[in-house]
């Protein structure tokens, strides 16, 4: 059975990030690693938009980037200038490109595309099997996201953020390619939060998704009902849809890190480093990784590296008041977008804002909502 120092199973955004920051570190070419992934991972099978205020080590792989971006719902529509922030778009399968062209000049890093059958933690080693062979290793860091166990429990809220975007091509000049649409609110809401998110690359092209954070997902049919509405709305008559892209992103308070042992970490959102209020993995997944290289060269023990902090228990307020009542979502995120500073919102969302500076995001919200869920929280906190 062959050993390694380190097992990735599942070879996605999380481990592939933590995989090249291993290697540009130089510190890892001593130790053997194995990728395990069912996907080829050479499809472009999403698209990943972050802000950043810098140029970032993925800029081969972003394709397109937006200074401004509108926010709008049924009654007002404010654009955002998004300095000193840029809203940064990366195809899926150009970031896969850029990290297993730096892979396969690694004779230190295997990838095995195979699906993964079993994950067992003996006492000296993490034993992984999978359709084809059996493996073992010192430390296992695991992608692969386990649905049932988070939605068949009932103490944490899980919504999901769930869309069905089309790349679509017009021939009239309908987009203005400087912008991204982040939220439009002004559809019908029918009783959840629902939103038109458009990222346009050129006055003709555009990916448009139709999201919703809620419960339940629809019928495929409902999702593209309203994208065409919408064209429509645009002024748009004749176009053609070039490409498709579908997903369904957990957003939940899930505490997965108790899942971590001294051998196995859990990353990516199978870690909870989906941001449980937006749905966003990329950008927290991009600085958690670069914690996880520095921690895995000087700490043994697994369990160390997460650390719980405020945002956690902001985020689930928020989802505990969409979990009650989904159809807050507009009015919260307008009153938060209206006025609000946009790069204090991308700062507080990337967690790195002072309590004086969430308060000034937070006293924005209607008030009520959130007492009523502070209240709730005690149910969350005490088990
Ligand atoms: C269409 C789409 C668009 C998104 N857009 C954004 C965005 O704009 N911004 C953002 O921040 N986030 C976005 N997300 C959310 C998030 O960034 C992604 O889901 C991200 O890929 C999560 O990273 P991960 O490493 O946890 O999981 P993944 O990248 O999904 O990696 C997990 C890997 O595990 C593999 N796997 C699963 N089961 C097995 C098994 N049994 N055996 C072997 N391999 C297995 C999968 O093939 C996959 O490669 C989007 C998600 C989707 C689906």
């Amino acid at each position: 059975m062959k050993h390694f120092d380190y097992i990735f199973t599942g070879t996605g955004l999380a481990a592939l990030m933590t995989v090249y920051k291993m290697i540009e570190s130089g510190k890892f070419t001593d130790k053997s690693i194995l990728l395990i992934d069912e996907n080829s991972k050479k499809d472009n099978d999403r698209t990943w938009c972050f802000w950043e205020t810098e140029n970032s080590i993925w800029e081969k792989s972003i394709s397109k980037k937006w200074e401004s971006a509108l926010f709008g719902n049924a009654d007002f529509s404010r654009s955002l200038d998004l300095k000193p922030y840029e809203y940064n778009m990366v195809k899926g399968l150009d970031f896969y490109n850029q990290v297993f062209e730096l892979i396969s000049k690694q004779s230190n890093i295997t990838f095995a595309n195979e699906k993964v059958t079993d994950i067992n933690e003996l006492e000296n080693h993490v034993f992984v099997a999978t359709e084809k062979e059996n493996y073992t290793c010192e430390k296992l860091l695991n992608s692969i996201y386990r649905k049932s166990e988070v939605e068949n429990q009932t103490q944490y809220p899980v919504l999901q953020q769930h869309f069905i975007g089309w790349f679509i091509k017009s021939k009239e000049a309908a987009f203005n390619p400087e912008q991204a649409t982040f939220m439009d609110f002004s559809v019908a809401q029918k009783g959840n939060t629902r939103f038109m998110y458009v990222l346009p690359s050129s006055k003709t092209e555009a990916l448009l998704e139709y999201t919703l954070f809620s419960h339940q997902l629809l019928k495929k049919e409902e999702y593209e009902q309203e994208i065409e509405k919408y064209i429509q709305k645009l002024g748009i008559q004749n176009y053609e849809i070039t490409e498709k892209e579908q997903g369904s992103i957990p957003m939940t308070c899930y505490p997965f890190w108790k899942k971590n042992t001294q051998k196995v970490l859990n990353i990516g959102t199978a870690g909870g480093w989906t941001k449980a209020s937006t749905g966003y993995t990329f950008k927290s997944s991009d600085k958690k990784t670069t914690q996880l290289v520095a921690f895995l060269l000087t700490e043994t023990d697994l369990i160390k590296f997460h650390k719980k902090t405020k945002f956690w228990f902001y985020d689930l307020l928020l989802l505990d008041i969409l979990d009650q009542k989904n159809e807050l979502g507009a009015s919260i995120f307008s009153s938060m977008f209206k006025k609000g500073n946009p790069s204090l919102i991308f700062k507080f969302l990337d967690e790195e804002t002072s309590l004086f500076e969430d308060l000034k995001v937070i006293l924005k919200c209607p008030k009520m909502p959130f007492i009523n869920a502070l209240i709730r929280s005690n149910r969350y906190l005490f088990h």
